[in-house]
């Protein structure tokens, strides 16, 4: 499994995410919903190989982030992965995915003795959430990188013609990373984290917002877009996963999720053949 510049061996990433699959003509239980009409199904992905792992049919004004469904699915996948693969597995999913029920569930499968299981999921920014920003000191923030596994910056519009100077004024630093962990645990508010898990990490990436992105009122303010997930690599971790900047990528490479959904529409996914909500949610099960 690739993360920025570096490969994890042996590992299997099974990637969670929900999609909209159009239907053109009238089948049971497709809706409307954000993207137009038809159902709205959520996948487990294997990330290794793109294929898809298990699937749920949905009706088509399912929630992106319905825990019952998120239950089953991350389930469905492991047990779709032949034996060998099950042992040492990531599972990732993005939006705002971290439900107590999720995240207990995924502890409880990084638990059993003999496997291990590291997940990355994303986390709503609450009120809890920006106090504990407000408080991380500038120089905790460090620079995320890219897919290359070079930091990520570009250069100001008033740059020098150098293209690879070293002046820090030709310079901006697209984004960065830092963990929230230690201060919604014992920061002034203290026990945010109570009854999540003991090997929860709360963590954090800034980015220069796009012209034009959608910023809450506290972004604005702040002059940055952030994102938060949760996962439970390990604090006492050594090497190269336990810089905060592979965490992130770790978490990132999510997004290549959606390049796989969009293969496997191109492949047939999305196309059911019948009316029938139980036929259509049988073709999910043979991928
Ligand atoms: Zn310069």
């Amino acid at each position: 499994m690739r993360i920025a510049d570096k490969v994890l061996q042996g590992v299997t990433c099974i990637r969670l995410d929900a999609t909209v699959t159009p239907a053109h003509s009238d089948k049971e239980l497709a809706e409307p919903n954000f993207k137009g009409f038809g159902h709205h199904p959520l996948l487990g992905y294997c990330d290794n190989t793109d294929e898809p792992l298990a699937g749920m049919m949905r009706r088509g004004s399912a929630g992106s982030n319905t825990t019952a469904d998120h239950l089953q699915v991350p389930g469905d996948a492991i047990a779709a992965l032949p034996p060998k693969f099950r042992r040492r597995l990531m599972v990732t999913a993005d939006g705002a995915g971290a439900s107590h029920g999720l995240i207990t569930r995924l502890d409880q499968l990084a638990s059993r003795p003999g496997h291990q299981l590291t997940y990355s999921v994303g986390w709503e920014l609450g009120a809890r959430d920006r106090a504990a920003i407000r408080l991380i000191p500038a120089e905790a923030w460090q620079i995320a990188i890219d897919q290359r596994g070079e930091v990520r910056e570009r250069r100001t519009a008033a740059a020098c013609a150098g293209r690879s100077c070293g002046h820090a004024r030709c310079w901006v630093e697209e984004a960065h990373v830092t963990e929230l962990t230690v201060l919604l645990r014992e920061g002034p508010g203290g026990g945010e984290l109570d009854g999540w898990p003991e090997s929860m990490r709360v963590f954090a990436r800034r980015e220069r917002p796009h012209p034009g992105a959608q910023l809450s009122l506290f972004e604005t303010r702040d002059g940055w877009r952030y994102f938060l997930w949760v996962s439970n690599v390990p604090a006492g971790l050594r090497g190269w996963r336990a810089q905060l900047s592979y965490i992130d990528a770790a978490h990132r490479v999510h997004a290549r999720v959606e390049d796989c959904i969009r293969t496997g529409k191109d492949c047939g996914i999305g196309r059911f053949p019948s009316h029938d909500f139980a036929m259509n949610s049988a073709c999910w099960a043979s991928p």
